[in-house]
This record gives structure tokens, C-alpha cells and sequence, in this order.
């Protein structure tokens, strides 16, 4: 059997090596506190799963959905974001359905790399950026977010040539791993890159509801230009706490929506109708489990910063997202501080370096568990010697 070299080069999923120590240790009977993954621990809101079960009852939702999604939910899409942000979108021709956005923020790489193309990615970033792009049998020229720069990317840095060649830009903010923001005007100014050099700009934007201390992050979609050169793709799954139904939308140019519509409609069959009525109940219903869940995720924040600050290190409370972003003690890599986290507290944190080598002497812990977790996995990092 000869695989393709996109599985030879393939790097290992960043979970699934963590998942296998975590069983690992589990095996051994050891009881293993996780601030790895970004999945939210709370359930999804009642009215949402309510409109499951309806949906699920009706005949119509049994059959093949059409990949752009229902009409309903494009419009409850375009609401959403009109509500929230002050963007109008034409449901029939900027809004497109995703079985969550990881889906689409794959695929979209087929609608605009072909072998050798450059695609422009963050380092340290959500690893599917670049994956996708190396699936499509491109290059990613990795732009790096440095936390003098607030983790912004410095897009004059980016050399001509490069950009000349380049056919897209990721951008994430609320971002993940380092829980950094950006405002207008940083977009705008990405908007005007962009239009200079010709490239078309994704704009991930899944945390923009996950937010602390009054800060209100934007949408790309917001910034002025944006609608010619870009898409935004956004999530139910942070804001509603849906990982596990899989829904989410790209927004934007009608164009790069028409082309992703057409890539996904001969891989997947769209997503599942009775979910898409889950996130219409969503997007539609009441808005304030949001701001209820983000107290207890700000709750856990200020535990954690305040815990790792205790032990030394730096950290920069961030305004959104689930993650905190700490500098681990000189002389330390991110893989060695993991480890050490590992073994002797039973605690899983994310090395740094795993988003990108900019990552390289930073862990990111996800405010994803349980409070009391939470409480017993900072009581454990406190009593590790070496730190203490
Ligand atoms: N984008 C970023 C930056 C993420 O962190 C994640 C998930 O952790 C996703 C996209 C994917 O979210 P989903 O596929 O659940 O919509």
C-alpha cells in the first residue's frame, strides 16, 4: 500500500497526542486534569436541544439537506449578524451552512490554492490553516504573532514577492491559541493589504461571543472593504456550547461563498437540517446563557492567571476566547513545561510550540472544565517542586 505523500507529511494531530497520554495515564489508574482542549463543559442551552427534538420528528429533516444550508438558516444567520454586529448579508448569496467551521476552513483552501500556491498563515495558529493549505498541495508562509506586537501580524513585514505570490490570508481573532483581539482598524488595514496584492482573506472568528470585563470583540465583516476582498467563518460551537453538533456558516463575498458552496457540494451533503434548526433556536432565541457562561469562564480566567502569576510567570489576562497564554520559565521549552505538568501533577496543558514555532516557550491552558477541576488542577501546578 503507498499512501500520498499528504498523508506521509501529515503531523499528528495535536488532541490525538495528547488524548493518548491522557488514556495512557487513565489506564494507570491516575486521575488526569485536562486544560487541553477548547470543548465548553457546559451543556447546551435547553430551548436548543428543545428544537432538536422537534426537528428531529418531522419527515423533512430525515432526507438529504441542500449544502447551502436552509434558507431558514441562512437567514437567521444573516439576522444574527445584522443584530450583532451591524453587518447585512444577503442570505441567498453570502451565507453558506458548515458541519462546524473546522469543515470549511479546511476545504476552503481547495477554492483558492493550487500546487505551489502560498497561502499567508499565522504562526502560532489553529492548525488546520495550514493543513488545509498543504492538502491542496500549497505552501504556507508562516506571518508571525509575537506578543510585542499584541500578536498581531505585521503585514509590511511580509516580503513583496511573497505577497505577490501569495492567494490567501488567514486571520483569527478572538485568537486562538493566544487569546489576542483586534480592532477595526487592524482589519481595514488587512483589507488594504489584501486589495493591494490581490489575495483573498479568511477571517476565523468563532470566539467572538466568548468575551470578558465589558470587551465586546468585532467581526472582520465589519471593517470597511471587507465584503470585496474576504469571508468570516463563525461557529455555534463556543458561543452555545455545540462541539459536539457540528454547525457553523462562512459570511462574506458572494463570490468565494459561491466557490466553497461548490467544492463542499461534491464532498459533503450539507449539514444536518435538524441542526441547523438547533442554531436557528440559537441564533433567534434568547442571548443571555452568552454572557452567563462567559462569567464562569471569566471566574475561571482570573483563578488561572492569578495561579500561574503566583508560580512566576507571565500572563496577559486575555479579553476573549477560552484560553489563557503563558510564558513558561526561561529556560524551559513548552514541551518540557507540559511534561513536567504531566508527570508530576497529572495536569495537561498545550505546549505552545504545537500551534507554530512563534508558539515555541508558551503553554495555553483552555478554561473548559469545571471549576472544582479547575480549582484541583492549580492546586496541583502549585505543589510541583520545581515550580513552586
Ligand atoms: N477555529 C478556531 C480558531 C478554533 O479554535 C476552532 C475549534 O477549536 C475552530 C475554528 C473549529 O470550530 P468548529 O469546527 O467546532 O466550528
Amino acid at each position: 500500500m503507498k499512501f500520498a505523500d499528504r498523508i506521509e507529511k501529515l503531523p499528528p494531530y495535536l488532541f490525538a497526542q495528547i488524548s493518548k497520554k491522557v488514556a495512557a495515564k487513565k489506564a494507570d489508574g491516575i486521575d488526569v486534569i485536562s486544560f487541553g482542549i477548547g470543548d465548553p463543559d457546559l451543556p447546551t442551552p435547553t430551548h436548543i436541544i428543545d428544537a432538536l427534538c422537534e426537528a428531529a420528528r418531522e419527515p423533512a429533516n430525515h432526507r438529504y439537506p441542500e449544502t447551502e444550508g436552509l434558507p431558514d438558516f441562512r437567514a437567521a444567520v444573516a439576522r444574527w449578524y445584522e443584530g450583532r454586529f451591524g453587518v447585512r448579508l444577503d442570505p441567498a448569496k453570502e451565507v453558506l451552512s458548515l458541519i462546524g467551521s473546522k469543515e470549511g476552513i479546511s476545504h476552503v483552501a481547495l477554492c483558492f490554492i493550487d500546487p505551489g500556491d502560498v497561502a499567508l498563515v499565522p504562526d502560532p495558529a489553529y492548525p488546520v490553516y495550514e493543513i488545509g493549505t498543504m492538502f491542496a498541495g500549497g505552501e504556507s508562509y508562516k506571518i508571525p504573532l509575537t506578543e510585542d506586537r499584541g500578536f498581531l501580524p505585521d503585514l509590511d513585514a511580509i516580503p513583496a514577492g511573497v505577497a505577490h505570490r501569495a492567494k490567501l490570508l488567514w486571520l483569527n481573532y478572538p485568537n486562538n491559541p493566544t487569546g489576542a483581539v483586534a480592532d477595526i482598524d487592524f482589519f481595514e488595514r488587512a483589507v488594504h493589504f489584501a486589495k493591494r496584492y490581490d489575495i483573498a482573506i479568511c477571517h476565523d472568528g468563532p470566539y467572538s461571543e466568548v468575551a470578558y470585563d465589558e470587551y465586546v470583540p468585532v467581526s472582520f465583516m465589519q471593517a470597511k472593504g471587507a465584503m470585496d476582498v474576504g469571508i468570516e467563518f463563525h461557529s455555534l460551537s463556543k458561543s452555545y456550547n455545540m462541539t459536539g453538533w457540528r454547525i457553523g456558516m462562512a459570511v462574506g463575498n458572494p463570490r468565494i461563498i459561491d466557490a466553497l458552496m461548490r467544492v463542499k457540494s461534491n464532498i459533503d451533503s450539507g449539514a444536518s437540517q435538524a441542526i441547523q434548526r438547533m442554531a436557528i433556536a440559537a441564533l433567534d432565541g434568547p442571548q443571555d446563557t452568552i454572557a452567563a457562561h462567559n462569567a464562569i469562564y471569566q471566574r475561571r480566567r482570573d483563578k488561572v492567571v492569578a495561579a500561574l502569576r503566583n508560580l512566576g510567570l507571565r500572563v496577559t489576562p486575555p479579553k476573549a476566547s477560552l484560553y489563557v497564554w503563558a510564558k513558561v520559565p526561561d529556560g524551559m521549552t513548552s514541551a518540557a513545561f507540559a511534561e513536567r505538568l504531566l508527570d508530576q501533577a497529572a495536569v495537561i496543558v498545550t505546549p505552545g510550540n504545537g500551534y507554530g514555532e512563534h508558539g515555541e516557550g508558551y503553554v495555553r491552558l483552555s478554561l473548559t472544565l469545571p471549576d472544582d477541576r479547575v480549582d484541583e488542577g492549580l492546586r496541583r501546578i502549585a505543589a510541583v517542586p520545581a515550580l513552586a
